[in-house]
Formats: C-alpha cells, sequence, structure tokens
C-alpha cells in the first residue's frame, strides 16, 4: 500500500543529504574523516602504516641500511626479470594486518581502499612514466573460486585511474597447478611458481612497456616469473609495485 508518510520521509531524507552530504567513512575503521588526497583511510589509520622510508635497494626497494645506491644481498645474487620494484609500505605490523584483513576476510572493499596508498603514492612518480600498460598479478583458479575476488586486480584499479593507462586483468593467468607461496621455504618458493604463468593475450603486451601489480613481495619470486612470461610475450620491459615489501635480514648485516 502506498504510504505518503514514509515516501515524504524519504525525499525528506534525501533532500537533507544533497545539502549535508554523508562524510565518507574510513575503509578499514568506520570513522568519519576529512577525504585527504582520494585516501580510503582516516587520519589516524594512516599513521599507522609503516611507509617505506630510505635507503632502500636501488633495484627491489627493500629496506636496506646501506646507502640508497646499494642493491640489497638478494638483488646481487639472483637474476631478477622485472627491471625496477617499487613498493609503498614495509610489510610488517598495520600494513600486514590489512593485507591480511582484505585478503581473508572477504573485504574487497578494502582491497580496493588499499589501492588509493598506491595511487597516491604513484601519482607523481617519474620511474612511472614510461608505463603503457598495467597488468595484476593473477590469482590462480583455485582461489579466486574460494576468494571470490584478486585483492591485487581490486588494489590496481585506482593506479589504473591515477596514471591513465589500461588495466589489462584477462592477460596474465596461473597455468600450473601450485602450493600456496606462504607456507613454502623460500627454496621450495622459487621452484614453485617457476612457469608459474602464462600470457593469453601477447598482442596486448607485445611491444609495450608493462607494470605488474601485487600485493605483497616477499621473495621477488612471483613477480619476476610474472616479468618473464610478459617478456616472452614481447613485453619490452616490466616494472613492478607492490603494497608492502617484506624485510630480508641479510640486509640488515651490511
Ligand atoms: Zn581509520
Ligand atoms: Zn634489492
Amino acid at each position: 500500500m502506498y504510504n505518503l508518510e514514509s515516501s515524504l520521509q524519504s525525499i525528506y531524507r534525501k533532500m537533507i543529504e544533497l545539502i549535508y552530504p554523508p562524510q565518507p567513512r574510513c575503509v578499514f575503521c568506520g570513522d568519519n574523516f576529512q577525504p585527504y588526497y582520494g585516501l580510503a583511510f582516516c587520519q589516524r589509520c594512516l599513521a599507522r602504516i609503516p611507509l617505506l622510508t630510505k635507503p632502500v635497494c636501488c633495484s627491489c626497494s627493500r629496506p636496506l641500511r646501506g646507502k640508497e645506491t646499494d642493491p640489497c644481498s638478494q638483488c646481487r645474487t639472483e637474476r631478477r626479470y622485472y627491471e625496477q620494484g617499487m613498493a609503498v609500505a614495509v610489510y610488517d605490523g598495520f600494513m600486514r594486518e590489512l593485507l591480511h584483513v582484505a585478503k581473508y576476510n572477504f573485504r574487497p572493499d578494502l582491497a580496493r581502499g588499499i589501492g588509493t596508498l598506491l595511487a597516491a603514492w604513484a601519482e607523481h612518480e617519474k620511474r612511472l612514466e614510461d608505463i603503457q600498460v598495467i597488468v595484476p598479478v593473477p590469482l590462480h583458479p583455485q582461489k579466486i573460486l574460494a576468494r571470490g575476488y584478486n585483492q591485487s586486480e581490486l588494489m590496481a584499479e585506482s593506479l589504473a585511474a591515477v596514471l591513465r593507462r589500461p588495466l589489462l586483468s584477462e592477460v596474465l593467468s596461473w597455468v600450473k597447478p601450485v602450493r600456496s607461496q606462504s607456507k613454502l621455504r623460500r627454496k621450495e618458493r622459487k621452484e614453485n611458481v617457476k612457469g608459474a604463468f602464462g600470457v593469453i593475450d601477447c598482442l596486448a603486451v607485445a611491444g609495450k612497456k608493462v607494470l605488474l601489480v601485487d600485493d605483497i613481495c616477499t621473495t621477488g619470486y612471483t613477480l619476476s616469473e610474472a616479468a618473464r612470461a610478459l617478456l616472452l610475450a614481447g613485453a619490452t620491459g616490466v616494472k613492478a609495485i607492490t603494497a608492502a615489501i617484506g624485510v630480508i635480514e641479510d640486509n640488515w648485516k651490511i
């Protein structure tokens, strides 16, 4: 039955919202906040994120106790297929918590929120000026089924919008059965991802500079294998950006 009173109330509410738009809420703690550089987090949550500070490895951006121009212990001994690794925060403390919640608590909104950190960081980054297309690191199809979304793809959305480059989510794919990287030792991780990726649409990346996007860089093996597949498909170069990067203990002994 038509209810005039509730219809009038609804119109009144909409008019109030037009005059006083509802304040956005922080994607993590839910508090009202004043939007800041398009970021989805309030100032209090932002202050808890362990942002990456110099010195970092010149090649992969890992925190370093040397000089900014030094490569880290891993970059000195192992070959990488991506030419430059970049990251916004250290994989530790609150950032570790954010990424865990975004991945395992069915929070696609939080994954998108973390993407706003990547976008704000990348907006004026000179090393990204030559990038032509953006490719998120894909999830294994079984994981997509279980999780319902690829957090790296959602994180790449704001980044692609800010950089005004196409986001190619269907180009790269897992082509071999693998175990979860997080439960493996370092050497096993390398074997586990070897040949793991294939490019479905070579034309989309051939002759282009590609930016790979992932949530976390721990050993860097996953990024490197994904980069190798893109280079094999004809990409002219691959750079990588992650929301967070892990510290390697060896780097602190330099
Ligand atoms: Zn907050
Ligand atoms: Zn390095």
